[in-house]
């Protein structure tokens, strides 16, 4: 089992995946600035299968920029966003990396949809920008 676990503010939900990261990423998209609260999200890639969730996620289903249709599942009690899915990618969740236990684990690597950020928000610079994702 690898450290990557979590759950969200009130406990009802709780997650552990058992791999390893496929990506970690900061997202900038207008999706993403809505679902966090602030100017990107941070999100890391878990294959579906080599995770387990406990608890009861609720979904609000959009359409992303980028096309596909975005889930996002969030806590009912607490309303803390957890994780998401996305059509363009079958199989896949995109935890928030705050959700983390610790989320010092998290090392992003790619930041997507830079062209979206509001003139507040700052990434890190030596990280890779890409303008979609
Ligand atoms: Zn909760
Ligand atoms: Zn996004």
């Amino acid at each position: 089992m690898s450290e990557f676990k979590g759950g969200c503010m009130c406990g009802a939900v709780q997650y552990a995946v058992k791999s390893e990261p496929r990506l970690s990423f900061l997202c900038q998209c207008r999706q993403c600035q809505r679902i966090t609260g602030t100017g990107h999200s941070a999100e890391f890639v878990a294959l579906a299968k080599d995770t387990m969730i406990s608890g009861e996620l609720k979904f609000y289903e959009l359409t992303a920029d980028s096309g596909n249709t975005v889930t996002s599942g969030f806590c009912p009690t607490c309303g803390n966003p957890v994780l998401k899915k996305s059509s363009g990618y079958p199989g896949m969740l995109f935890f928030h990396a705050a959700s983390l236990d610790n989320p010092g684990l998290f090392k992003p690597q790619t930041v997507f949809w830079h062209a979206s950020h509001p003139p507040w928000d700052f990434v890190d610079p030596s990280l890779e920008l890409k303008e979609h994702v």
